[in-house]
């Protein structure tokens, strides 16, 4: 980087010391180059004016042109107000403040021209305008084009840099950047995207003159910012799989191809079958595979899990696929045990609650290698368990899963075990592509055939004993019912309560003989849980419920209905998993989401969401825009959340470019040794040295 960029802010010019230590300490500018990046959020039209009959209370902002034709001051103490009458040809809006009276009023000048801006509303039979900016006509700058505006705070508004200040020390600054911007994307990328160069993107950005020049400015300033995102990646992935190498299991092997030509219950999605072809290249490249397998609930990931394991135990590899809870460890056991019923491959089940003595013949049966898959919970973590030629691990529900605890299983053979994360929480491919952009990502976007979408409606409590009265139909064809309610935090005692009041009120209305229902929460032992959740798995009780424990893996393919409570108050990706606890058999099945009937413009759109579509990764894109991208990826350490002008949200189009322009690149000239690339690897140098460790996600 050039050393004008560098420059610290207090060397410019209407900055000074004073002004750049609250610079760099609210905004965390510091050089010239910060100050560029400080974008404006958005930008005012200064060249459109309305008239006082033309407002709406639709517009976020109003710009009109006009005379002050009375003031007034009403009010003592607290309730003090000054009022004005603002006056163009065609009506009057009244200008109000509340606050700064005192110096505010000696400005309002009766009879003089003004321009006026901010948000009008309508109240009563009058327009007014609360806190108003009102600029002297004749001191009006900028009478046309577009003005930026830009984010600052409290202590820097005190001290003159409000937005219009910082506007002027920007537009000091720009003035300043001709021939000192050096190019940053080789010529060949921007000539294709019809990219602007770097130095007219920073001017036009800070200072457009037409609404075309900021979208140029931005479309360009944002490429560049993802396209180093997107070369930082796959430069440590190639790092990455340069230094680490894998087992390679160089046949299908004779294990999987019997199971697949004998025991395999049902043909193959096609999004199966090529999820393991890319699976088995991975398992033949002699490198460590890391990959990320999304797919929707329901998509049959267990069976590409078990053929994956199956490869490895076929190449004298041993396996283990680790689950969230014990619940869905068991299950994963009788799925698995089911499917291998007749193959001589040994599965066992070890979880916390496994006795001592079974322990002792699973540690011996793990060490022998007699034992070919492992399936567990976070015990299979512990140091006393030893396998003999650990191979594969397979982690469901990844989520739950943190990133400390996944290194542990490497440690578990001489190099680490090949390691496949299934997750039903899909992630919009921007996401994935940028958060998981050191793993490899495979997806499976077909669901097998036969499904029949879960029926999704939204009720309110006002129907409530009409819901009832289905579910009562639903039961007496035999079939079952969820109904969950949100203890988000087990420990919170108003949930609690209304869980049990609920419970209370489902077992009045479904009373026994008739009826039996199981209950689940947190506050249970885990045995307790286990009876209660097995009874449900056998048919003897009819109705579950439950808490958001039931949420991931469950597997009751009589369960026709799930009921989810208070459903307002769910994200939508924990709704989605929710209702893919249904739809699993052959029957048509429903969701039915129960809300208060006042929603919030989120919550409403989480229902219609849910209403309108069954799909997954659809569900993830809208979650996304409503949550953001740092919501939505928890609290994970990552260059992708300091993003200054791109948003992982709304750019979906420029992250697949930049991603594509990237690899492309890095094809051509993988260690960026041409000479017209020497500034792209000296600006990646500098940013893999500033941010050492992240990417290491798996
Ligand atoms: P998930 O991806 O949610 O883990 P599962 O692996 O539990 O989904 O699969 C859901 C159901 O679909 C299971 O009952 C499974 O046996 C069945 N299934 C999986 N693959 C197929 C297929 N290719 N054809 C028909 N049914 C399948
Ligand atoms: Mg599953």
């Amino acid at each position: 980087m050039n050393d004008f960029l560098k420059t610290p802010i207090e060397f410019l010019k209407g900055v000074g010391p004073q002004r750049a230590d609250l610079l760099r300490q609210e905004l965390g500018i510091h050089t010239f180059a910060d100050l560029l990046n400080h974008f404006p959020f958005r930008y005012i039209d200064r060249s459109r004016y309305v008239t006082v009959s033309e407002l709406s209370t639709m517009e976020t902002a109003a710009q009109l042109r006009g005379r002050i034709i009375a003031v007034s001051e009403s009010g003592v103490g607290r309730t003090k107000k000054l009022s004005a009458k603002f006056q163009d040809e065609s009506g009057i809006i009244d200008l109000i403040w509340f606050q700064g009276i005192r110096w505010i009023k000696p400005l309002l000048k009766i009879g003089i021209e003004y321009q006026l801006y901010g948000k009008a509303k309508f109240y009563g039979s009058s327009w007014n305008m609360p806190h108003p900016e009102l600029t002297e006509w004749k001191d009006v700058l900028l009478k046309t084009g577009l003005q930026p505006v830009y984010s600052t705070t409290e202590k820097l508004t005190a001290k003159g840099l409000h937005s219009k200040g910082i506007e002027k020390l920007t537009a000091t600054l720009v003035s300043q950047v001709k021939g000192k911007l050096a190019e940053t994307i080789p010529t060949a990328i921007l000539n294709k995207h019809h990219l602007i160069p770097r130095e007219s993107a920073y001017i036009l950005v800070h200072l457009p003159s037409i609404e075309n020049d900021f979208h140029r400015a931005r479309l360009r300033l944002k490429f560049e910012e993802l396209f180093f995102l997107q070369l930082e990646l796959l430069l440590r992935k190639s790092i990455t799989a340069q230094k680490s190498k894998g087992f390679v299991f160089n046949e299908v092997g004779t294990i999987f191809n019997h199971f697949y030509h004998e025991y395999l219950p049902f043909p193959l999605t096609g999004a199966q079958k090529r999820v393991i072809k890319e699976i088995r290249k991975d398992f033949i490249s002699g490198q460590h595979m890391n990959r990320l397998l999304q797919g929707d609930v329901g998509s049959g990931k267990t069976l590409v899990a078990l053929l994956t394991m199956l490869i490895a135990v076929g190449n004298g590899f041993q396996t283990a696929l680790m689950a969230p809870t014990e619940i869905l460890a068991s299950q994963h056991l009788e799925t698995l045990s089911e499917f291998l019923k007749d193959m001589p491959v040994k599965v066992s089940l070890l979880t916390g609650s496994v006795k001592k003595k079974d322990r002792v013949s699973i540690h011996e049966g793990l060490e022998d290698g007699s034992i070919h898959i492992l399936v567990g919970t976070h015990a299979l973590l512990e140091d006393a368990v030893q396998f003999k030629n650990l191979g594969v691990v397979v982690i469901d529900e990844q989520h739950r899963f943190g990133v400390a605890q996944r290194a542990r299983m490497w440690k578990k053979n001489t190099i680490p075990p090949h390691v496949l994360i299934m997750t039903a929480t899909p992630i919009p491919r921007t996401l994935a592509m940028t958060f998981y952009g050191d793993l490899e990502v495979s997806v499976i976007d077909e669901l097998p055939p036969g499904r029949k979408p879960v029926n999704t409606v939204h009720r309110y409590e006002a129907s409530r004993l009409r819901v009832f009265g289905f579910m009562k139909e639903e039961i007496a064809k035999g079939r079952q019912v969820y109904i969950v309610y949100p203890l988000i935090n087990e420990s919170e005692t108003l949930d609690f309560n209304n869980l049990m009041s609920g419970y209370e009120a489902i077992t009045r209305s479904f009373p026994l003989p008739d009826y039996k229902v199981s209950i689940v929460h947190g506050k249970l032992k885990p045995e307790d849980k286990d009876y209660e959740m097995q009874r449900f798995i056998k048919g003897e009780t009819q109705i579950m419920v439950a808490t958001t424990v039931i949420e991931v893996g469950v597997n009751v393919p009589n369960a026709s209905v799930m009921i989810i409570e208070s459903a307002e108050r769910f994200g939508l990706s924990q709704l989605h998993q929710l209702r893919g606890r249904v739809g699993r058999g052959a029957e048509q099945s429903f969701c039915i989401l129960m809300t208060g009937i006042k929603l919030s413009k989120e919550s409403t759109r989480r229902m219609e969401t849910m209403v309108r579509t069954n799909d997954g990764f659809e569900i993830a894109e809208v979650d996304l825009q409503l949550r953001g991208p740092g919501d939505l990826m928890g609290t994970q350490q990552s260059g992708a959340l300091d993003l200054r002008i791109a948003d992982l949200s709304r750019d979906a189009q420029i992250v697949i470019m930049a991603r594509d322009e990237a690899r492309g690149l890095l094809d051509l000239d993988p260690g960026l040794d041409r000479p017209q690339h020497m500034t792209l690897k000296e600006i990646l140098r500098e940013i893999l040295k500033s941010r050492p460790d992240w990417g290491k996600i798996a």
